[in-house]
């Protein structure tokens, strides 16, 4: 991986190695995890670290307690989690780093597991505060960042506490940076990028990104309307970012001196209210109605990009074709996610909507690579660097 330490590196035997993992998984009202993948993918390094005869350290941040303790944001249901995963039993302290943390590590021997409670209680973590980090540190004896969801963060344990013990990758990371960067360094093609969801804001670095790397990129998604609009197509009500046409336009040019095609739907599922309910009609982009509102791909446009995926030897996807939460309008992105999970060549999703909608349909055992991370993911596509990656100790 790269030239950056990896846990394969490190001798581990009988040391307290903190492991940083991205534990930010969606829960319920009743505090139940409702996507354990994130913890699952965390199982590996786990399992590498406890044959290594390693004391293990887990930390992570989960939603968003604004550095003041809550309990709503605990990492229990975590631990609950790790223990059915693991088998084995988990210590979950009740405080990050503090009196309690440090009476558990003291008495830690090989094999045990102690996982720590929400970094996010402590205003030190996203202040990427130095003080926060020593106090870290001092539990540790290595630092492994496995936490790969979160790598486009300058925050205390993934940048600061990097400065201040021997550092490596985790495997989920290494997986994670192996998958996208062949994706962006050398790709078997036809490479078909599809690119959906509602805000082009987010994914015009990536989109320009993907004009220089693909062959093709697909757009859907609300985000096909701000490209349509910038042709000067007719949109009617559909969500678009009308600040955003002029950067739509810029695509629009770029893609066509590359020579990459930049493919927009051609139908669509019409409604005349944003309602899971609304009756819905199939218009093409030129018959697009003035009162209608765009929340799917039509079947046209679906047989057109199922025919680029079915021809790629490698695809990358984030982000739905349209409003898949109603049921109604999920049709295009689940019709998409069984092309994707059918294509032969290399498939990777990019986290998100996109890994969510695989999931729901069972799919996920069929693409190649389901990405754990969103944002990081779409930073690195971007061409930029992550600040966790680049805070690890170079290879030696
Ligand atoms: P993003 O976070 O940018 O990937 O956007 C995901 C969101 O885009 C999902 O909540 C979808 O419901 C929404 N979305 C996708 N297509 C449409 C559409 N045609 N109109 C409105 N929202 C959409």
């Amino acid at each position: 991986m790269l030239n950056k330490m990896t846990l394969k590196n490190m001798d581990v035997k009988g040391k307290r190695v903190l492991v940083r993992a991205d534990y930010n998984v969606p829960l319920n009202s009743n505090h139940q995890i409702t996507n354990d993948k994130r913890i699952r993918e965390s199982v590996p390094t786990i399992n590498y670290l406890l044959e290594h005869g390693a004391k293990i350290i887990l930390c992570s941040h989960l939603g968003r307690p604004d550095g003041r303790v809550n309990p709503e944001f605990s990492m229990a249901p975590v631990a609950e989690c790790l223990r059915k995963l693991l088998k084995k039993p988990i210590i979950l302290t009740k405080d990050v780093a503090g009196p309690d943390t440090f009476k558990f590590v003291r008495s830690m021997k090989e094999g045990d597991i102690i996982l720590m409670e929400n970094l996010r209680f402590d205003p030190g973590e996203e202040s990427n505060s130095l003080e926060f980090a020593k106090r870290l540190a001092s539990v540790a004896d290595i630092y492994c960042d496995d936490a790969f969801g979160a790598m486009h963060r300058s925050h205390a344990s993934i940048v600061r506490i990097a400065e201040l013990l021997p550092s490596c990758a985790g495997l989920l990371v290494e997986r994670e940076l192996k998958v996208l960067t062949k994706l962006m360094q050398n790709p078997e093609r036809p490479f078909v990028a599809l690119i959906g969801g509602a805000k082009v804001k987010d994914k015009i670095n990536l989109i320009s990104n993907l004009i220089d790397l693909a062959d093709v990129v697909l757009i859907g998604g609300a985000m096909a309307y701000t490209f349509m609009k910038a042709k000067n197509y007719p949109v009617g009500k559909s969500l678009i970012e009308r600040d955003k046409i002029p950067l739509a336009k810029l695509l629009i040019e770029k893609a066509e001196k590359t020579g990459t095609k930049l493919v927009l739907p051609i139908d669509h599922v019409v409604t005349g209210e944003f309602n899971f309910a609304a009756e819905s009609i199939i218009v093409s982009t030129e018959k697009f109605p003035r009162n209608g509102m765009g929340m799917d791909i039509g079947p046209k446009t679906v047989s057109r990009y199922k025919h680029y995926i079915s021809r790629a030897k490698t695809v990358f996807w984030n982000g739905p074709m349209g409003v898949f939460e109603f049921q109604n309008f999920a049709k295009g992105t689940n019709e998409i996610a069984m092309a994707v999970a059918s294509c032969k060549g290399v498939t990777v999703v990019g986290g998100g909507d996109s890994a969510a909608a695989v999931e729901a349909l069972e799919l996920q055992d069929k693409i190649t690579h389901v990405s754990t991370g969103g944002g990081a993911t779409l930073k690195l596509l971007e061409g930029a660097k992550l600040p966790g990656i680049e805070a690890l100790q170079d290879k030696i």
